[in-house]
């Protein structure tokens, strides 16, 4: 069955390449900020219904879905213990640090308007009184755009008291973090936020019960937030006719590694990996039969081997049925000169070293994984010792408070599913290796 590629009219982010300019003006001539105080005065309830019947699923990741998250913020104001009535808050996910994802840079880079469009309207529809942008300390330049958009939006009067003339007050801070992965969990970005260590709460609560400084948030990615204002304008049923039923819509898909042109490209949901690389990427380096394994979602979810990625539809369902995840649709490809046993040794040594070390499984057991890889990688382990490894990532998968002891063990776990024989080459070749020198 052929695939309808999403044509250019389509686009939700039609300056992904930065070939225009970011600034207001461009941005508006683009349609960002048309009769924003339109789209306000829907009402919140309407909003939020808008936003389910899209089935826009977070963009961060997890693919929880967005409309729902936005109605379990309260509509009545909680009390503190003086009876004053506490805020709510919006908390916009920038500190995209996992390995292999670049979309939300792109979009921040040049695209920056979407995404405070979008803060002002979510954060309208979940009765936010302010918008909190945590964007990674390494995105120097990103930053700098920022900063400077939330500048010209408060200038235009778009933000700030009746913000786009909508009655609404609306504020959006921009907050750099400081290079640590897990402020990227929405919990430990919310610690990071108070001015804390970031490391990750125990949940529930959810953020939306109690989140930032205690008070009803909202987590978003930027890529979930930015697409709110396109959606609303064309309508919740012109976004839900991409992709298919629980996987809908359109979706900025970031492919690295050995295709002949990497790139960000925004694709309808479900598109066929083979047409995804093929239409975008120039097909893979050396031909398909070159192609080894791709990690499909960014290095939290497992490598699937070549034979079984080519005709999987890139959404949560189709990579879930080859044993992976869409994640932040981050594809990794890797053709057959890569040392897989290498590749995956580097990612566990990622994980040792963000853990916050707050609980002892993904404390200890990310420094014992990547040891192990490290093994195995020079063929310096017995045999038996790959099924201690695999033990190992069972006893860290799902006992950790936050999902990086998950995301340390699954990439452990592909590995050892898909690759096996080659981590027992490794070690046969070495142990022949060390009989050949023991018999000279
Ligand atoms: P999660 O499934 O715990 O939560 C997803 C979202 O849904 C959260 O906002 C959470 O508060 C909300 N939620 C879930 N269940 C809820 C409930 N019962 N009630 C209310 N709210 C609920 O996942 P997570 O730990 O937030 O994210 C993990 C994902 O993050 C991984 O799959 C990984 O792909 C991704 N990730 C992304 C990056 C990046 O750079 N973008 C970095 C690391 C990890
Ligand atoms: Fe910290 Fe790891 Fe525990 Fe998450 S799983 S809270 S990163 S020690």
């Amino acid at each position: 069955m052929s695939f309808d590629f999403l044509q250019d009219k389509d686009r939700i982010f039609t300056n992904v390449y930065g070939y225009q300019d970011w600034g207001l003006k461009a941005a508006q001539k683009r349609g960002d900020w048309d009769k924003t105080k339109d789209l306000i005065k829907l009402g919140q309830d309407a909003i939020i219904e808008e936003m389910k019947a899209s089935g826009l699923r977070g963009r961060g990741g997890a693919g929880f879905p967005t409309g729902m998250k936005w109605s379990f913020m309260p509509k009545q104001a909680p009390l503190d213990r003086d009876g004053n009535s506490r805020p709510s808050f919006l908390v916009i996910n920038a500190d995209e640090s996992e390995p292999g994802s670049c979309k939300d840079r792109e979009i921040i880079r040049h695209d920056p308007h979407k995404l405070i469009e979008g803060a002002l309207i979510a954060g309208f529809a979940m009765r936010a009184r302010a918008a909190y942008i945590y964007i990674r300390g390494e995105y120097i330049r990103e930053a700098e755009v920022l900063f400077a958009a939330v500048q010209e939006a408060y200038d235009a009067g778009l933000l700030g008291k009746n913000a786009a003339k909508s009655g609404y007050d609306f504020d959006v801070f921009v907050h750099r973090g400081a290079g640590a992965y897990i402020c990227g969990e929405e919990t430990a970005m919310i610690e990071s936020l108070e001015g804390k260590k970031g490391q990750p709460r125990l949940k529930p609560p959810f953020p939306a019960g109690a989140g930032l400084y205690g008070c009803p948030t909202t987590v978003n990615n930027v890529e979930s937030i930015a697409v709110v204002p396109t959606i609303l304008r064309r309508g919740a049923s012109w976004f839900s006719s991409f992709g298919r039923e629980n996987n809908k819509g359109t979706k900025l898909f970031q492919i690295s590694g050995h295709v002949d042109r990497p790139c960000v490209v925004e694709e309808a949901m479900s598109i066929p990996f083979r047409d995804l690389i093929e239409k975008h990427c120039g097909g893979i380096r050396g031909g398909w039969d070159n192609l080894l394994a791709v990690i499909p979602g960014g290095s939290s979810v497992p490598l699937v081997p070549a034979a079984q990625i080519m005709d999987a539809p890139m959404d949560f369902d189709g990579l879930r049925e080859v044993g992976s995840g869409l994640g932040t649709a981050a594809v990794i490809v890797m053709d057959k000169s890569t040392d897989i046993v290498q590749a995956i040794s580097r990612l566990s040594y990622f994980y040792k070293h963000e853990s916050c070390g707050q609980c002892t499984p993904c404390r200890e057991g990310t420094g014992w994984m990547w040891r192990v890889m490290e093994k195995m990688r020079v063929g310096d382990a017995d045999i038996g010792d790959i099924d201690t490894l695999y033990e190992v990532t069972k006893q860290v998968e799902g006992h950790t408070i936050c999902a990086l002891g998950d995301a340390a063990a699954w990439p452990i776990q592909g590995l050892i599913k898909h690759f096996r024989p080659e981590m027992e080459r490794r070690i046969n070749e070495r142990k022949g290796g060390d009989m050949l020198e023991a018999a000279e």
